[in-house]
């Protein structure tokens, strides 16, 4: 059987499609600028001789709907899938799930309607996640379209962890509290990370790192998340590509009287205009890093929050666990910048991080591996992150359980 996974966003819908006997990914690709008079369609696959193949083709594609469909049509043009019926479910990656989803979920007509009934939490994303949903339900009636929630993996949080210190009823009433993003990634790498240490994810305490263009960071009890950085939404914690995270709440009431910044305004300053794009100007870290090593002060500053930030959440995330089995860095920057891991756990020591200089700096290292010595007390691990496998492997356990 093979399972499809779909990330729907507003102009764009992401695909990959497994066969789920050994996992391998088939075929992945994209269908870009959706509505605009010449929309793209990538796709990339394996033939039947195991080689890799793409294509690439400019084509009106004025809606969701065409958009998927004509993922289908190319699927089956190269061979990828001879037929809609050979998928045993279609993954869909929603970023919301608000406190009602805590596991995957077989969408019906009640689904839909409470992931409707989130859009006011994540109005940029849930429309287009339930857009992708309802246009599966209909073309392919009969296969099986799970929800997989960014948040599901977050909703083992205390209270003291999920709560803002805030009045009563703006809980209650109006679902206030920290959510937590990109679970499906911290779920997947804390597994690997398990399998890697050779125990059970239950026996293990873990602080995730998420380092990508948005990132966070996750502490894990016993295999259950216990606190994330980021909250209501993707805004808080840790430093990212344009949102600045941890901010004092007061800033915006002072720029807003201030400066006379709308909601609008704030929205757009804080989300797109801040982190490492603020800081410096640029928000790819290869180009910072760069920059930085040519001298450009604004570039190492940038860097140098991103890892003070990031340490700080090591440090109070070791003070929840009490006992860190690995620290897990993952996401392009996590995957990638050596630099940026070297000074998050720089002076450390005394909690037992150590990282391996060499095994650190490897710069051909890819995969999963540990830069810390063997005999480290806290392994510190490297793990590509796979939020498509784990979401197709989730969709694929909900239609079997
Ligand atoms: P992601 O959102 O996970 O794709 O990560 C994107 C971020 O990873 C960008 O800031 C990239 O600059 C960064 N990144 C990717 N490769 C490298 C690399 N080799 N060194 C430093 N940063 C990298």
């Amino acid at each position: 059987m093979k399972v499809l996974v779909l990330n729907s966003g507003s102009s764009s819908i992401k695909y990959q499609l497994f066969r789920s006997a050994d996992w391998t990914a088939i075929a992945y690709g994209l269908v870009a600028r959706i509505g605009e008079s010449e929309s793209e369609l990538r796709l990339n696959w394996l033939d039947g001789a195991g080689e890799p193949q793409s294509s690439r083709s400019s084509l009106p594609i004025p809606t969701h709907r065409h958009g998927i469909d004509q993922i289908v049509a190319s699927l089956r043009e190269s061979g990828a899938l001879a037929d809609v019926a050979e998928l045993a479910a279609i993954g869909h990656r929603v970023v919301h799930g608000g406190e009602h989803f805590k596991h995957p979920t077989i969408v019906d007509d009640s689904v839909t309607t409470a992931i409707r009934d989130t859009i006011p939490l994540a109005p940029l994303h849930n429309p287009d996640n339930l857009v992708g949903i309802e246009v599966t339900r209909t073309l392919f009636p009969g296969v099986p379209s799970v929800a997989v929630f960014d948040t599901a993996f977050h909703q083992t949080m205390p209270p003291a962890a999920y709560r803002y210190a805030l009045p009563e009823s703006l809980y209650s009433e109006h679902r206030i509290r920290r959510y937590g993003f990109h679970g499906t990634s911290h779920y997947y790498v804390a597994k690997r990370a398990a399998a890697f240490l050779d125990k059970p994810l239950q026996d293990c305490n873990l602080i995730t790192l998420h380092l990508g263009n948005g990132a966070s960071a996750a502490a894990i009890h016993a295999g259950r998340c216990v606190d994330t950085s980021m909250g209501l939404t993707p805004l808080e914690g840790l430093v990212m590509g344009t949102r600045c995270g941890d901010i004092d709440p007061a800033a915006l009431i002072y720029l807003s009287r201030n400066l006379g910044l709308d909601a609008e305004a704030l929205d757009r300053l804080l989300n797109r205009q801040s982190g490492l794009l603020g800081i410096c100007g640029v928000n790819d870290m290869r180009e910072i890093n760069r920059l930085a090593q040519e001298g450009h002060a604004d570039a190492e500053l940038a860097i140098g929050i991103t890892a003070h930030r990031l340490k700080k959440y090591i440090g109070a995330y070791y003070a929840e666990l009490g006992r860190v089995d690995a620290v897990v860095f993952t996401g392009g920057i996590g995957e990638n910048a050596a630099d940026i891991r070297r000074r998050a756990c720089a002076g450390l020591e005394r909690l037992g991080i150590v990282l391996d200089k060499a095994a650190n700096e490897a710069s051909e290292a890819r995969g999963e591996r540990c830069i810390s010595p063997p005999e480290g007390e806290v392994q510190v691990l490297v793990i590509p992150t796979n939020e498509e496998l784990e979401i197709a492997q989730q969709a694929l356990a909900a239609v079997t359980a």
